[in-house]
């Protein structure tokens, strides 16, 4: 399986409910340094590959690359769950939404599935005001999911206290090395679905270490997928980014096989810490 690329149908993706009455894919597809044309080829490369969640933001400035993939494949606009994140110089109710409605002109659609706060940016102070901006497009309609990313449970506390609405989703640094369990614990008692950003650890040696290496081995299936089986056995939705056809097929490929509960626990024994220093209290970005 691992050897020789075989499949000749689309993935299928199961969902997940979230607090809003919608579904979000389990599994989506990162989008982060997919520009230009060779940009759009692996876009849509994704959807023909059966992704339908794109994951993409402002600063990752492919938003027209998305749109432009998403006409090319001709997917109907109602089978694909379009993620943007509003950056951190568009922080405050008003740039919320001029921020929106231009991500939304690049993106040559309507409305996004789902709209995140890519950082919150504490010394700023302007996160809450930004959440109230999120409330006020899902009311107008130009959002339908809205969510936070990189945001702490103290920080997640506060815009729920302010605001009553709690995030669909909350989207961080997950992988094996940072398995944030107590924070996937929390999401999950106040209702909020956790997504996994760089869920690979950008293939950076990851694959080589022993629990998952012998999981791929045992189930006769790839590193990657191991690691992305985990991702779903720990209660996250990983996005996992690539642009090579193959790799984002055998990537979809998660949900006929399942890990042991001995496999998991091996697995998150890896925990070491953040890929570089992107604690949410400290970093920041613009
Ligand atoms: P990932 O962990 O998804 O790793 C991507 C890298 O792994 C690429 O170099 C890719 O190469 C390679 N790769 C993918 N699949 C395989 C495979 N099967 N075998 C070997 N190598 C593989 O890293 P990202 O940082 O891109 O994270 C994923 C997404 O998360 C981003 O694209 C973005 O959408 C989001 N993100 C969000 C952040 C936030 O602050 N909210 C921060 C960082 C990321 P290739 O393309 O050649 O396959």
């Amino acid at each position: 399986m691992a050897n020789s690329f075989d499949y000749t149908t689309p993935a299928i993706i199961p969902t997940l409910d979230l607090n809003d009455g919608r579904a979000i894919p389990q599994l989506g597809l990162g989008i982060y340094a997919m520009k230009g044309e060779e940009g759009v080829d692996a876009i849509e490369s994704g959807i023909d590959n059966g992704y339908t969640l794109l994951d993409t933001a402002v600063n990752y400035e492919n938003e027209r690359e998305v749109g432009q993939a998403i006409v090319n494949t001709g997917a109907p606009r109602e089978d694909l769950f379009v993620t943007s994140k509003i950056p951190g110089r568009h922080h405050g109710f008003d740039e919320a939404i001029a921020s929106t409605e231009e991500s939304l002109a690049r993106l040559g659609l309507d409305y996004l599935d789902l709209h995140l706060i890519h950082w919150p940016n504490p010394s700023v102070g302007k996160y809450v005001d930004t959440w109230r901006g999120l409330i006020e497009l899902r009311e107008r309609g130009l959002v339908k999911s809205i969510g936070v990313s990189n945001f702490t449970e103290a920080m997640l506390t506060e815009l729920i206290d302010a605001t009553g609405v709690t995030p669909a989703v909350n989207q961080v640094e997950l992988h094996p090395y940072f398995p944030q369990a107590d924070l996937i614990a929390f999401h999950r008692s106040i209702g909020v679905q956790t997504e996994s950003w760089s869920p690979l650890y950008r293939d950076q040696g990851l694959f080589d270490e022993t629990p998952i290496a012998e999981a791929a081995a045992a189930h006769d299936v790839t590193p990657a997928q191991v690691v992305l089986r985990w991702h779903i056995e720990v209660g996250s939705i990983p996005i996992p980014k690539s642009a090579n056809f193959e790799r984002q097929r055998y990537n979809a490929d998660v949900f006929e096989f399942s890990l042991t509960p001995a496999e998991v626990a091996a697995i998150s024994g890896l925990e070491r810490g953040r890929m570089k220093d992107r604690d949410p209290l400290t970093h920041e970005e613009m």
